[in-house]
């Protein structure tokens, strides 16, 4: 019988995105493109070169000169239009992520719709924008404040939410009147592209919202780059402190967020069937892979593209391995593998089935990395008090949930804990788009936090202007510093 090969499919080429159009990169330096349900290689996407961060900061410095003067009305006008588009094609773009992080359709399709929010936000800048005014604040005189864009500002964003993190950064960007330079993840990197087409046809000018992708060469690029005012991150601790230090020390603006260890606390009194549900789905939606899981509790397992499925894969065989490796050690440590995802995975793929450890302590691996993969650990403590030590000593301050039905313990519980989002029986408290995200300790360098009002802020310096229209007849010469009458 003779054995046919098959020949391997064609590898899709990702290229960046600079001044409205598609450019191959050409530093010849590339990354691979998984399917991580298949667990084989699907695309290819060039790194760039400093000159191509160049070229796209240099497009998006000539689109501010004129995106700038665009007005509020017709800028909403856009945004409205973007958010249309995105809805009708919501699906579309979640295959695209599905299919390149692995996630299952139906957690794609949230992710999608919880960027969409920030979109709808940024629907209302002409208000986002109104400033303050102060008429007579001195005889004759007026004083108001009003806020200017940055000019060119970049985003460099992780690869678990490769279609919401970036909305969270270029939607108020440029809607504040700045132009974009996205530098997404190497590891799902189309998402972004798909964006750029879209928003070029919602009317979007060229070069207000560029795309290039890269690693570290790309990163040092933007930072580097003095014709870029304002970095914003989102990724792991270690990178993002490396980013903020390096973005200032170049005069930059920074917000960087970085990774997290969130903890659920769940007191005697919870509801412990709702506590278990949210612990379910916190910690192993997303195979764990959020910055908002709840990593300190069984699931149909598969391809993210196939309905039944409720976990999909690990987005590279190098961080399923990592992730196992805390499962595997949790043993010697002193931990109780309870339910051990690392047996029954598919073996096409990079799948790991949902862990459970209980008996985890501080000091064990387990407790003290961001595993972020599908594996919970228990920690048992005896009082309240212990429970809210443990959160605040950590070094990471995401995000938290306490499940209970005390009010006064709910209350205390916002009150001593040292995180920047609380859920109060809500496991995952990412807020709505009119709030802003963002943690505290090593999950945050910088002031402020990202989207909603203080993403505004972000993107934007302020200006005062004391303005008087003086009677010419009543003009005279004063030399004298000036003072309120
Ligand atoms: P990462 O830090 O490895 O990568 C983030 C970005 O930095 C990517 O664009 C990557 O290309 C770039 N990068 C990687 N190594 C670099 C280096 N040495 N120098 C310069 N740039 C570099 O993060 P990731 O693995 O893509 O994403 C997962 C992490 O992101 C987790 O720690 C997670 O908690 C965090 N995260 C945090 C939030 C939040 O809101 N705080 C949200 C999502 C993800």
């Amino acid at each position: 019988m003779t054995e046919t090969i098959e020949a391997p499919a064609a590898l899709r080429q990702i290229n960046h995105w600079i001044g409205g159009r598609p450019v191959a990169g050409s530093s010849g330096r590339k990354g691979s493109v998984f399917n991580p349900a298949a667990g084989r290689q699907t695309g290819e996407v060039g790194f760039a070169t400093p000159e191509e961060v160049d070229a796209a900061v240099q497009a998006a410095k000539a689109a501010f000169v004129t995106w700038r003067e665009v007005s509020l009305a017709k800028r909403a006008e856009i945004f409205f239009r973007i958010r249309e588009l995105v809805h009708e094609r919501r699906e579309e773009v979640a295959k695209i992520l599905t299919s390149e992080h692995g996630k299952v359709l139906s957690d794609a399709m949230g992710e999608v719709t919880r960027g969409l929010e920030v979109i709808e936000f940024c629907c209302g800048i002409p208000t986002l924008l109104k400033s303050e005014f102060s008429e007579q604040a001195s005889t004759g005189i007026d004083v108001y404040s009003i806020r200017q864009p940055l000019g060119v500002v970049a985003g460099i964003t992780p690869f678990n939410f490769p279609a919401m993190v970036p909305m969270w950064m270029w939607a108020p960007a440029i809607a504040c009147g700045n132009t974009f330079v996205l530098k997404p993840s190497e590891k799902d990197p189309s998402a972004s592209i798909w964006m750029a087409e879209l928003l070029k046809e919602a009317g979007l000018p060229d070069g207000v919202f560029n795309v290039v992708h890269g690693d570290k060469v790309a990163v040092d690029a933007v930072l580097e780059h003095p014709g870029i005012a304002a970095v914003s991150f989102v990724g792991s601790t270690p990178i993002a402190r490396y980013v903020y230090e390096k973005a200032t020390s170049t005069g930059k603006r920074c917000q960087a967020l970085g990774g997290a260890k969130n903890h659920m606390i769940v007191l005697p009194d919870a509801d412990v069937d709702m506590a278990a549900d949210a612990a379910v789905s916190a910690a192993y939606g997303s195979a764990g892979e959020r910055c908002m899981a709840v990593s300190q509790i069984v699931v149909k397992v598969g391809d993210g593209m196939d309905p039944t499925s409720e976990m999909g894969p690990l987005v590279t065989k190098e961080h399923r391995d990592k992730v196992a490796s805390y499962v595997e050690g949790a043993t010697a440590e002193g931990g109780k593998v309870l339910v051990d995802g690392r047996e029954g995975a598919p073996d096409d793929g990079f799948f790991l089935k949902p862990s459970l450890i209980d008996d985890v302590k501080p000091g064990m691996k387990a407790y003290e990395d961001e595993i972020f993969g599908p594996v919970l650990g228990v920690t048992r403590v005896g009082t309240y008090d212990e429970a809210v030590q443990l959160v605040n000593d950590n070094p990471y301050g995401n995000g938290t949930a306490i499940f209970t039905r005390d009010g006064g313990a709910a209350r205390q519980f916002q009150f001593d804990v040292q995180a920047g989002m609380v859920g109060i029986n809500v496991p995952i408290p990412v807020p709505v788009a009119y709030y802003s995200f963002g943690g505290w300790k090593a999950s945050l360098f910088g002031d402020r936090h990202i989207y909603g009002p203080e993403g505004i802020d972000f993107y934007t310096r302020g200006k005062v202007v004391t303005s008087r229209w003086p009677d010419p007849a009543t003009s005279k010469v004063d030399l004298g510093f000036p003072q309120t009458r």
